[in-house]
């Protein structure tokens, strides 16, 4: 046994995360915690700490102190005792391999096709059967409505294609939460909407959600959950008719005042 692993109750279980670059402390103390099959949708200024959450997620960014929990499952340690380990490498992979990831510039792999791009983590991380791999990874990019790009390469679609065989590759881990950092900032305005509609559907078919995004009006539309973090803290959350139309915090207030 080298994970500790409690039933979960939350897909995403965040307690007392605090994390340092430097002197600066980003995230001074941030609790989370989102129900499977929900959607959280965090918003705050640049700077305020939403990406390095999100990384702590999957233990890309090593926290100083809290916990998080996927799926029951306690990321990047293992308690002994009352003290935490670090786990290893694989391990940590294995880990992360449940736990999808959308990024704002796709980070496609250039040197494999689309089909190769989706097929990769599941066969190389979770060890599946590839040709089972490559059914799904098919019926996947179908669904997000780029079948027929399976066989082209990342450079030769559009931003908004791109981004959709990201959301594919998320999905094929069959992951117990996708996260999307700001998914739609660096596409064209007329690409926005393709890959909005793509992430909404997931939301309606129960998959767990949690997206950094500044669409407002997205956010109101599909989050069960909004959380407005500011100076690396979460300032207010609750469901967005309170947070984004009836902000209490005038951090909130500002924020949204600018953006919508
Ligand atoms: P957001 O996503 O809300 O814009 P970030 O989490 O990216 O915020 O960044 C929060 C703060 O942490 C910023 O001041 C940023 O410059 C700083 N930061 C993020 N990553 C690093 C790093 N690897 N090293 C040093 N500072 C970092
Ligand atoms: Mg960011």
């Amino acid at each position: 046994m080298t994970t500790d692993t409690q039933q979960a109750e939350f897909a995403v279980e965040v307690r007392g995360v605090h994390k340092s670059f430097g002197a600066l402390e980003v995230l001074q103390g941030v609790d989370l915690l989102v129900r499977k099959g929900e959607v959280t949708v965090i918003l705050g200024p640049s700077g305020s700490g939403k990406s390095t959450l999100l990384r702590t997620l999957n233990h890309l960014e090593k926290v100083d102190r809290g916990t998080v929990r996927i799926d029951g499952d306690l990321i990047g340690y293992r308690r002994k005792g009352n003290k935490l380990h670090e786990l290893r490498e694989r391990d940590i992979l294995r880990q992360r391999s449940r736990i999808g990831f959308v990024f704002q510039n796709f980070n496609l792999f250039p040197h494999l096709t689309v089909l190769e791009n989706v097929v990769e983590a599941p066969v190389s991380a979770q060890g599946r059967d590839r040709a089972e791999v490559e059914a799904e990874a098919i019926a996947l990019l179908e669904r997000v409505g780029v079948g027929d790009k399976a066989h082209e390469y990342p450079r030769q679609l559009s931003g908004g294609q791109q981004q959709r065989v990201a959301i594919a590759r998320a999905l094929a881990l069959r992951p117990a939460v996708i996260l999307f950092d700001e998914p739609t900032s660096a596409l064209d305005p007329e690409l926005v909407g393709e890959v909005l509609a793509v992430i909404k559907q997931l939301a309606r078919d129960g998959a767990t959600l949690v997206i950094v995004t500044h669409e407002v009006g997205f956010a109101r539309e599909v989050a069960d959950t909004a959380v407005f973090m500011d100076g690396g803290v979460v300032v207010e959350q609750g469901p967005p008719s309170q947070v984004i139309d009836d902000p209490q915090h005038d951090r909130t207030k500002a924020f949204l005042s600018r953006v919508l």
